[in-house]
């Protein structure tokens, strides 16, 4: 059965939602022009904002971090935005020299060993490359949601990251039924590994389908008794959660 027939419904609130995000995003764009990226994660709230951005002509990059670590129906998302929407995406990788000695030093899987080489993978692969992507702009634009996990019970609508930049998440009220809804209506391309029972999804190794019951983002670090971030979207300061959905 597809995400679109699991998931989607029109709840009540939900144009009010959409008009609020939308506004957002507006604003933002218009406040920050030239200087403010979506960093998506190719997941569907992250298709959903793009969708938004396209549809209204919005001022804003598109961009995503493609860790060589990913499902090729992740990556194929990347040419399907530029077919679909005739925008360009930004990638940005690892560095490649880096990636060679982590993995000629710790093997290619060595994220199932500890947690410190995990979150040095993440760190490598991910926070890296973002940090390269986020330079040189005043706001970035990102998919969290509330409803996504414990951790990301809080997320507000707009915040400071350490960097000083405007950390924007115009869905963070949102339901994951809102976000099927909005795709459905619109026709928005997704992942189709939605429709395999990955709702959260991130680097092939690092992602698995969940059970019925199971939390949004259980399919993440399966194996890791841990908050399942990768650190894109905590903040060193308390280490804690502030905010892709990624
Ligand atoms: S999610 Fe897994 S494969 Fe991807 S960067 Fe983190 S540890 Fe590495």
């Amino acid at each position: 059965m597809s995400a679109i027939a699991l998931y989607a419904r029109l709840t009540p609130g939900f144009a009010e939602r959409l008009a609020q995000t939308l506004a957002m995003l507006e604003s933002a764009a218009s406040t920050h022009a030239g200087a403010i990226v979506q960093a998506t994660s190719l997941g569907a709230e992250d298709m959903v904002l793009t969708d938004l951005i396209a549809r209204h002509a919005l001022p804003v990059l598109i961009a995503t971090l493609e860790t060589g670590q990913l499902h090729r129906e992740t990556t194929d998302l990347i040419t399907t935005i530029t077919r679909h929407y005739g925008l360009a995406v930004e990638v940005y990788r690892p560095q490649a020299e880096a990636v060679l000695q982590f993995v000629a030093t710790q093997g290619e899987a060595p994220m199932f060993r500890s947690l410190a080489l995990r979150k040095a993978c993440c760190n490598l692969r991910k926070m890296e490359p973002l940090a390269r992507m986020l330079s040189g702009h005043q706001a970035w634009i990102t998919g969290l949601r509330r409803e996504q996990s414990q951790a990301r019970g809080g997320v507000p609508f707009q915040e400071i990251d350490d960097a000083g930049r405007v950390k924007l998440n115009p869905l963070a009220d949102w339901t994951w039924a809102d976000v099927w809804h909005y795709i459905d209506r619109h026709k928005v391309p997704y992942n189709p590994l939605h429709d395999q029972f990955m709702p959260s999804i991130g680097c092939a190794p690092c992602t698995r389908p969940i059970a019925v019951g199971e939390d949004f983002r259980a399919g993440r670090w399966w194996w890791e008794d841990s908050s399942k971030e990768c650190g894109l979207h905590v903040k060193t300061e308390t280490d804690s959660m502030i905010g892709a959905s990624a």
